[in-house]
């Protein structure tokens, strides 16, 4: 019998009837003989309803009132989620997250969890209970109500899970797992079965937002077993664990892909202690984060050095340039705003070389030119431009054979001669 922390989110529990599915679904875990806790975020829509309520009295709500605000939508879904199941003849009790002691700091909004009491929901367990946690909330250390953040449920549910040596954390969501690439760009995007807390992690904060990245860095610090799994279809979801065999044959795992990229050159910079300093300390100092940076060798004294932000952050970028082109002592400032970025992620990179020269190659043969490339252990990003993004992203799913379940070895099989030219991540 194992100890199972479920968590469904805002669409799993939309309405009466789903929340009803959702108890059953709750009921058959229970019948395999499983010890369950139950997280559940507010209804769907319902902490962007609560939030404009807020926002429509005043723009800048009190940050604590806002969180006693927010909190409610948890609230409701747990009374009901409780109710439904006590009506399927399962012992069930609802409690807040001050309630079971969820301990946070007092940063209202984006609180983050510091310890939680697990005293009481071992209690509840013991009884044959099933607690229904809210998500998404805690208490600070006078006892005000605080909120972990959007997507914050997921968190909580790990939190829990950690806490109480859970066998296993599964987020019950509207997808059936993390998948190789966003399937409604690329059809033959596949499951994956499993897949480490590394590349989710890479992969989540390259765009695929299928778990709030927080919950995935928690998982993995307390080797938190995650599997993400649909509501409303059965199937077995993905796992998300740390690096085992089945892993590491797959070296590239999944693409990402992020579209609101702009790059900024700067040509004809001398070539002198300090130069990146003085480019990127104003865009620093205007809170722009800058993404991949690129500084090519000096040519007569001079050089040209690349960098790419969000696209939102491109006009002001431009401007703070253009403000500071002669204290950087640069040529000209030129840019593009319509640039994408791709990613491959996959732990077998660590161990294979040629990697990135079979990107180069896929890529090459489609005429996609690149802009420019950066590498992680376990990451390979190209930026192109928007207009080649899809057939980039299809290029390289179908030269990685993504779409295949990952025995087979394409770099092995087919790139002896990009292997032979040795890659950049050899
Ligand atoms: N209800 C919160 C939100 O919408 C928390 C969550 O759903 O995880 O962000
Ligand atoms: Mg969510």
């Amino acid at each position: 019998m194992a100890l199972i922390v479920q968590k469904y989110g805002g669409t799993s529990v939309a309405d009466g009837a789903r929340i009803g599915h959702v108890a059953d679904k709750v009921c058959a875990a229970r019948r395999a003989g499983h010890d369950l806790l139950v997280v559940v975020s507010a209804m769907a829509g319902e902490t962007d309803r609560l939030l404009s309520l807020g926002k429509n009295i005043s723009q800048r709500p009190n940050p604590r009132e806002l969180d006693v605000l927010l909190a409610t939508g948890e609230q409701v879904s747990i009374a009901l989620l409780a109710i439904a199941l006590e009506k399927r003849g399962l012992s069930a009790c609802s409690f807040t997250g001050g309630q079971v002691c969820i301990r946070t700091d007092d940063a209202h909004t984006k609180a983050r969890i510091l310890a939680i009491d697990e005293d009481k929901l071992r209690d509840t367990l013991a009884r044959g209970c099933i607690p229904v946690v809210a998500g998404f909330q805690g208490v600070d250390a006078a006892g005000n109500i605080t909120t972990l953040g959007r997507g914050g449920s997921d968190t909580t549910a790990v939190a829990l899970a950690a806490a109480l040596k859970a066998d296993e954390c599964q987020i019950y969501t509207d997808v059936d797992g993390v998948y190789t690439t966003d399937p409604r760009m690329v059809p033959e995007a596949r499951r994956l079965a499993r897949i480490t807390f590394e590349e989710m992690l890479e992969l989540a904060s390259l765009g695929s937002k299928v778990l709030q990245i927080r919950a995935v860095e928690f998982a993995g610090k307390y080797n938190v077993p995650l599997r993400v799994l649909s509501t409303f279809k059965e199937g077995a979801g993905t796992l998300i664990t740390y690096e085992d065999t089945a892993v590491e044959a797959a070296i590239v795992s999944g693409i990402a892909f992020n579209r609101d990229e702009a790059e900024i050159t700067l040509i004809g910079v001398p070539d002198v202690p300090g130069t990146a300093y003085r480019i990127l300390g104003p865009v620093a100092a205007a809170n722009i984060v800058v993404d991949m940076i690129v500084q090519n060798v000096a040519r007569g004294g001079r050089l040209d050095f690349s960098f790419t932000i969000h696209r939102n952050d491109y006009p002001q970028t431009i401007d703070i340039m253009q403000a500071n082109l002669r204290h950087i002592g640069a040529e000209q400032v030129v840019g593009n705003d319509r640039v994408v970025k791709i990613s491959i992620v996959g732990v077998g990179m660590r161990s294979h070389a040629g990697v990135a020269s079979s990107v180069f190659q896929a890529l090459s043969e489609e005429d996609i030119s690149i802009r420019m490339v950066a590498t992680s252990e376990i990451k390979i990003s190209v930026v192109v431009e928007e207009k080649h993004l899809e057939l980039g992203v299809r290029t390289l799913h179908a030269a990685f054979r993504l779409h295949e379940p990952p025995q087979q070895d394409f770099l092995q099989r087919s790139a002896g001669a990009s292997r032979r030219r040795g890659g950049i991540t050899g």
